[in-house]
């Protein structure tokens, strides 16, 4: 069997960028490239000298057409085996083996219906990020609204651009929920995500959400889902991606 039937390349690492205290972007230049769909992941394995192996998913940040680098955007969980390895040991030209684009069901095309409805907790931004970049590079203008919930001001992964986008003529609409600081804008909340919240933007949108995409923590994303699903979104128009804890 050939590397192209298992799906596994080599993946170099062409630069690194810390974002937040937290998370740190990899830009990985591919062997073989790919065009990957808005919210696709890939798989990483790192091999240990006596041949133990470790695999992790990771959203991939950048929008599809970026060409042959993509941006993956790690947490540090402290007591966990791999991403520690990203923070403190990997280092620019490093090669990593990497499979992917993977998954089918948490993707965004820019053809698809609106509204569209994104909530995003910590990390679990990065592939709302891939349809949010897609959505400004191909000029869509369907009516989208971004709940980001992180700990404080200084933890929303990808701010200054998300304002950035915010601020366009059809730029979405963005919303914070911090856990851990007070707002910083009047429109933004000093709380977790919460069903009232959660229906305050749905008041937002022009009208219900033909899709909704939530994605974090497991804890996260079920909150989310739930009151979503209580407030009387179809659970058939909501998709999930968890990433643990
Ligand atoms: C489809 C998919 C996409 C993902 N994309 C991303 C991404 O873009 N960025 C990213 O940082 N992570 C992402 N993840 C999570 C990632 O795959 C790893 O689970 C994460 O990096 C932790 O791995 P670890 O080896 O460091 O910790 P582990 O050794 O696997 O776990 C150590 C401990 O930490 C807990 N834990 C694991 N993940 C979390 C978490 N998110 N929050 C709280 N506790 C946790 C575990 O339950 C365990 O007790 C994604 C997961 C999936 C399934």
């Amino acid at each position: 069997m050939t590397d192209a039937d298992t799906g596994w390349q080599t993946a170099r690492i062409a630069a690194i960028v810390p974002q937040t205290a937290e998370i740190t972007s990899f830009f990985f230049t591919l062997e073989r490239p790919f065009r990957h769909r808005a919210g696709q992941h890939v798989d990483l394995r790192l091999t240990a000298p006596d041949a133990y192996q470790a695999m992790r998913s990771y959203s991939i940040a950048s929008a599809p057409d970026d060409g042959s680098t993509i941006e993956l955007s790690i947490e540090r969980i402290a007591i966990g085996e791999v991403s520690p390895f990203f923070h403190e040991v990997a280092a620019v030209g490093d090669d990593i083996e990497l499979r992917g684009p993977l998954g089918g069901h948490f993707v965004w095309r820019p053809t698809d219906a609106g509204p569209l409805l994104l909530l995003g907790g910590g990390s679990g931004l990065v592939p709302l990020m891939a349809m949010l970049r897609q959505r400004r590079q191909q000029g869509v203008a369907t009516p989208t609204l971004l709940l980001q919930a992180s700990r404080s001001w200084d933890d929303v992964l990808y701010r200054d651009e998300l304002l950035a986008d915010a601020a366009r003529p059809d730029g979405p609409l963005l919303r914070f929920a911090l856990s851990r600081s007070a707002p910083l804008r009047p429109e933004d909340y000093g709380r977790r995500i919460d069903a009232a919240m959660l229906s305050e933007a749905l008041a937002l949108l022009p009208a219900p959400p033909a899709m909704s995409f939530i994605c974090g923590s497991n804890g996260f994303v079920n909150t989310a889902a739930d009151a979503l699903v209580a407030l009387g979104v179809p659970a058939d128009t909501i998709r999930t991606e968890r990433y643990g804890g």
